[in-house]
Formats: C-alpha cells, structure tokens, sequence
C-alpha cells in the first residue's frame, strides 16, 4: 500500500450526484467519469480510499434547512457504483451510525491487514 497518499472520497452518493437525486447537485454526474478513473487508479497503485456518505433519519434536524436526502437504506443514501468499495466498515459519530468505507480499492485480491492502517503525513487528493 502506498502510504503517501490517501483517496478521500466524500459522499459520492446517488442523492447528491445523480439528476434524480433528492438533493441533487447541478451537474455533478459530469464528474462521475473523473471519480471512476481515481478509484480505479487509487485501487491499481493500492492507495487507502476513505469515503463517508451522508446518513439521515426521516426526523433528521438537517431536514428544516435541506429538503429530505440520504435516508438510511434508500437507494438514494447508497454511494454510485463507480465509488462503491468493498467491504463496508461502519463508525458510530455522535451516537449515529455513520457509515464508511476504508478501503485501499476494488481489487479483490485485498488482505484486511493492508486496510484502514494509519499512513504517516499523507497527501490528498
Ligand atoms: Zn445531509
């Protein structure tokens, strides 16, 4: 694993990206191409891939100032295909789930020891 560089992936989710998302962000599917070229290319040169996605409850206190988005199991909360890393870790934030993928890519060759390990003064991208 390269330990220079860390791919941090924020909710690349189907709600923010995608026309027929809940909070859709105006043009962001043009970007999907660049994102499945990082990932892959983060997945190839074995670069840790941080994503977090945003998670609501129905009763959420986000939803008096953003319309209702990323509801927890909805298909508009899952990340789109060309992010999507597998397995799945989740980390509890403020008493929520908050779920996460820590992943060094799509390569099913993976061994769990080579994940989510601390790198020392990475640089982002
Ligand atoms: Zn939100």
């Amino acid at each position: 694993m390269n330990r220079n560089l860390i791919f941090w992936d924020v909710d690349t989710q189907v709600d923010f990206i995608l026309p027929e998302g809940k909070l859709y962000v105006l043009g962001a599917e043009t970007i999907i191409p660049t994102l499945a070229r990082l990932t892959d290319w983060a997945a190839r040169h074995k670069v840790l891939v941080v994503a977090s996605t945003d998670a609501h409850q129905p009763d959420d206190e986000e939803f008096t100032q953003y319309r209702p988005h990323c509801l927890v199991g909805t298909p508009g909360q899952r990340k789109i295909p060309e992010t999507t890393l597998l397995p799945q870790f989740t980390i509890t934030v403020s008493g929520r789930d908050f779920p996460m993928l820590c992943d060094t890519g799509r390569s099913s060759s993976r061994s769990k020891s080579s994940m989510c390990s601390p790198t020392p003064t990475p640089r982002l991208f």
